[in-house]
């Protein structure tokens, strides 16, 4: 048995997290979801004080959003649709057959709805902004929190098919936003220091698709668009990113019409944190049982 099995094992004896039968898809403890609860109050104390104002979207979002956003160029093998049966009473007859004779695949008829899941929690805001129109020329600062779905079925507790991240957006003008981005980065460093984790920063690229992907993810490299922040959870040798770190230049500007008071394109840039992979780093440095964490830790989680 491999050291992520084992550990997704460990995770589930000790009734963490829940098997559904699906890699990637777990039910949640209590004892799980108060380690997530206490590390967004310690985001809140780290970044409250900016003003983002906060915004919470479902875990679906508007299809004709997510298709203009271009995520089926870069990521097709990630994305999740969601599909619904729209047929008539015969329909319905034959769908029940099929489900019942199990031979064929009773859901190629399923049509599309308008509804996509939500693939990274800053997603739907782009729109929803871009709508508002101009962005103040002081910048605009946003606080989002969503279940996201990726297509990613894997037994490395850290790489879940459904999970939350938590993200501050910021919008304005290149120097504001890179500022925000590397304030987040020391910020970042300075709460897991608090809660007893180890860290390393490093440079990073997207999962894009295919052969033209290795040359969009060279490009973010080598443009530094892109850092994360790793903890060993699994693997010391390859740790985990538990946040990333991300600065768009103007390219969600301009796909969704941001601009500032002035005329000139918005630069954005964002800020994530995987709250399952927070909290699995937290199990596994300190241990599955939060009694025995140490006080310091249990002092910045729980006061
Ligand atoms: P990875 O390189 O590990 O696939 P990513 O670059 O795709 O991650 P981002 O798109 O930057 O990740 O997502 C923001 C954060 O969400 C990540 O830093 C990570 O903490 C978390 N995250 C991403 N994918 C998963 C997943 N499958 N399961 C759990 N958390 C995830
Ligand atoms: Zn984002």
């Amino acid at each position: 048995m491999d050291m992520q099995t084992s550990f997704l094992d460990r995770l589930f004896d000790a009734g963490l997290l829940i098997d559904t039968g699906v890699d990637g898809l777990y039910g949640r403890s209590g004892r799980f979801e108060d380690v997530i609860v206490a590390f967004e109050r310690l985001i809140d104390r780290f970044g409250g004080a900016d003003g983002a104002e906060a915004m919470r979207f479902p875990p679906g979002m508007n299809r004709a959003f997510f298709e203009k956003s271009g995520y089926m160029k870069s990521f097709p093998q990630l994305a999740g649709t969601v599909h619904s049966f729209c047929g008539n009473e015969l329909d319905h007859m034959s769908l029940l057959k099929c489900m019942e004779v199990g031979e064929e695949d009773w859901t190629k008829d399923q049509k599309a709805t308008d509804i996509v899941l939500t693939p990274a929690a800053c997603y739907p805001l782009y729109p929803t902004v871009a709508k508002r129109g101009p962005v103040p020329a002081k910048g605009a600062l946003y606080d989002l929190q969503s279940y996201c779905f990726r297509h990613e079925p894997s037994q490395d507790p850290a790489r879940q098919q459904l999970f939350r991240m938590r993200e501050y957006v910021c919008m304005g003008t290149e120097t504001h936003v890179t500022d925000f981005r590397q304030s987040w980065m020391d910020r970042g460093v300075a709460m897991m220091k608090e809660v007893g984790l180890e860290v390393a920063i490093d440079v990073a690229n997207d999962p894009f698709f295919g052969r033209a992907g290795k040359m969009l993810a060279n490009n973010q490299r080598d443009q530094n668009l892109k850092f994360e922040l790793l903890i060993p959870i699994t693997s010391v040798a390859k740790p985990t990113a538990c946040m990333s770190f991300n600065y768009h230049q103007d390219a969600f500007g301009t796909k969704w019409g941001l601009a500032m008071e002035d005329g000139s394109v918005a630069h954005t840039a964002c800020v994530g944190f995987g709250l399952e992979r927070i909290a699995l780093a937290l199990f596994h440095t300190h241990g599955l049982d939060v009694a025995d964490w140490p006080e310091s830790v249990r002092k910045t989680l729980w006061g």
